[in-house]
């Protein structure tokens, strides 16, 4: 029978070389994120252990899933059982990072249960008889989550100049993405972007010489720099370069509550001198880049509680306009966020919110607004490729892993291709999001 029958939890490095359990983990946290357990023992990689996580695995979660017999493709209920067995609103009992590893795991153990999904698939989705013999991970949390075909691959946003807290560059601005939105597939849009990468390369090694081309947390560059459209222009000569104008376009993620302070936002946080900036001076800032560059998706413009800015700035936004550390994958602030109409977008990050099955909710009820909703990694990430499956299993259309380098960005993209390439061997519809990253599933 497909029961759980074993839950093994180990401490492992995370690419900022911190010790978890294949969860990632942010740098520029929002505070209504789900709570990371970390040991605080200085004595050990200076207090960012995870035992204590990994013993709640292992001695509270464990026995507990075994006693309750749940069949392994029943999600939903495992993670209602966990989040009722922590208890608390934000999982600071047992610890999101390690319910979310359970979570995850759950998930692949229930694609695996063949005969179980079989049951699953028809009890619950009578529409869609499902005949495979072995289950890919994106199926399974597709008809979990009743998305529907056919599928649809998304445009990669690679995150390709580091700045905010993920360099130590005076780049306030955090990340600026190339989007491939011109190529024919999923494949052809990573060679499309790492092409774009590779000139960028070069462009900042003739500009600013050698230093200029080491990488930030998410493997995009960290140049000397600190203006936005400085960083823009870079990416402008690079494209071109690469003729690929008009079909690569470009993402921005401020993550500007790093740089509020007292009402203002200071783009010279990183440097000696301050800059600081009104609400009205950064939605002026923002329409202007806008105008001047092909930006077409803009994410946490404004800070995690400045939902005045937020809700003023989309009344003529024309662009995607993701909340992060606004929303932290919640559906309590995604409900807020829908009833002030701040944002039109919800950036999905499962560590986020702790459960799979949240996950999936959140996406659910950011579509029913009309929304788009866009897959992210975090800065602190894993080899684990999880959220390429999700991405493709929720029709998201979109998805931001880093950039094409580094292990951990890349596994990400390296699974998407397989899917790709996986989908066209079962000869199953499916096409890439292209210019419509962002409606994929508005209603
Ligand atoms: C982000 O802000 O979108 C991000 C991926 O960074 P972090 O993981 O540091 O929150
Ligand atoms: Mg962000």
């Amino acid at each position: 029978m497909s029961l759980i029958s074993a839950i093994t939890a180990a401490q492992r490095l995370d690419s900022r070389g911190v010790f978890k359990a294949i969860v990632p983990s942010g740098a520029s946290k929002g505070d209504y994120e789900a709570v990371e357990l970390r040991d605080g023992d200085q004595k050990t990689y200076h207090g960012q252990g995870v035992l204590k996580a990994i013993s709640n695995v292992e001695t509270i979660i464990r026995p507990a899933l075994i006693a309750e017999k749940f069949k392994v493709f029943d999600l939903e209920s495992i993670d209602g059982f966990m989040r009722k067995l922590d208890g608390t609103s934000d999982k600071s009992k047992l610890g999101a990072n390690a319910i979310l590893g359970v979570s995850m795991a759950c998930a692949r153990a229930g694609a695996a249960a063949k005969v179980g999904f079989r049951f699953l698939a028809v009890t619950k989705f009578k529409t869609e008889a499902y005949r495979r013999k072995d289950v890919p991970l994106y199926d399974f949390i597709r008809l979990l989550s009743g998305t529907p075909l056919p599928y649809v691959m998304p445009v990669p946003f690679f995150n390709v100049l580091n700045g905010g807290m993920h360099s130590g560059n005076s780049m306030a601005f955090q990340e600026f993405m190339i989007a491939p939105v011109g190529a024919k597939s999923f494949t052809d849009a990573v060679r499309m972007g790492s092409e774009v990468y590779q000139e960028l390369k070069s462009v900042l090694k003739s500009k600013f010489g050698g230093s200029a081309i080491g990488v930030g947390d998410e493997g995009g560059f960290a140049p000397p720099i600190s203006r936005p459209e400085e960083a823009l222009d870079l990416l402008i000569e690079a494209v071109e370069r690469c003729n690929y104008t008009g079909k690569v376009k470009f993402g921005i993620d401020p993550a500007s509550q790093e740089f509020l302070l007292d009402r203002f936002y200071d783009l010279g946080f990183k440097s000696s001198d301050s800059k600081k900036m009104s609400s009205a001076d950064m939605q002026s800032l923002y329409h202007e880049l806008i105008k001047k560059y092909p930006v077409v998706l803009l994410e946490d413009p404004f800070g995690q509680d400045d939902w005045e800015s937020w809700t003023e700035f989309r009344k003529t936004c024309k662009i995607e306009l993701v909340g992060d550390d606004l929303l932290a994958t919640n559906v309590t602030r995604i409900k807020t966020a829908g009833e002030k109409k701040a944002c039109n977008a919800l950036l999905l990050k499962i560590n986020q919110i702790g459960t799979i099955t949240e996950a999936i909710e959140a996406a659910k009820l950011a579509y029913s607004y009309g929304w788009s909703v866009f897959v992210s990694h975090r800065s602190g990430e894993t080899t684990d490729d999880f959220i390429a499956d999700l991405t493709v299993a929720l029709g998201t259309g979109h998805l931001k892993s880093g950039s094409p380098c580094r292990g951990e960005r890349v596994a990400k993209y390296n699974r998407l291709m397989d899917i790709e390439q996986e989908l066209q061997t079962r000869s199953v519809k499916s096409s890439y999001a292209g210019e419509k990253f962002g409606q994929t599933r508005s209603v």
